[in-house]
């Protein structure tokens, strides 16, 4: 079963929270992490996965009650204005995975020569690079949209520093990102 992100994103930002296992309308959900691919049509920060169906990453699951419990989901519950908050911060995670990645984790995948330790993941393998670089725009418009939507709430966005410390560390690299001003 594939989730409808887009709607499931809407209607959270209409206060209305859904199941996606029983489609029941619901005031609170559980917000929990599992890596059971048999989770991943509940997890609705997962679309776009290159990986799928088959992806075996440590997503964020959100559940009604009772479908929590029949799918040992552990969790806490959390109403549209925390999973808003949760969503956020599960994005932020993606971000600074992206940001390490890029950065050094990214060199552990080729055979380097000593002279490929000055160049960066651009020139050893260009379309590694766009690949990565679409997928962080993703989540950097993603972001944008959280943000925006803390900000129409008139609520504060937590851990508010973080967004100037991604801008600053990813350009450090000499990367462009859509957080900074
Ligand atoms: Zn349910
Ligand atoms: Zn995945």
């Amino acid at each position: 079963m594939q989730i409808d992100w887009e709607r499931a994103i809407n209607d959270i930002f209409i206060d209305r929270l859904s199941c996606p296992r029983c489609g029941q309308d619901q005031t609170e959900m559980i917000a929990g992490y599992s890596r059971k691919p048999s989770l991943n049509g509940f997890a609705p920060r997962h679309r776009n996965c290159p990986r799928g169906d088959e992806c075996d990453a440590r997503k964020l699951i959100t559940l009604c009650e009772d479908c929590a419990r029949a799918e040992v989901l552990p969790g806490t519950p959390v109403d549209a204005a925390l999973a808003i908050e949760t969503y956020m911060l599960d994005c932020r995670r993606d971000l600074e995975e992206s940001l390490d990645f890029l950065a050094d984790y990214w060199r552990d995948e080729y055979e380097l020569s000593p002279e490929d330790l000055d160049h960066g993941l651009e020139d050893v393998d260009p379309e590694a690079f766009s690949d990565e670089t679409q997928w962080r725009q993703r989540l950097e418009e993603e972001y944008l949209r959280y943000h925006r939507e803390f900000r129409q709430r008139n609520r504060r966005v937590p851990g508010a520093g973080w967004r100037s410390e991604y801008v600053e560390e990813i350009r450090a690299l000499g990367y462009d990102t859509l957080l900074g001003d």
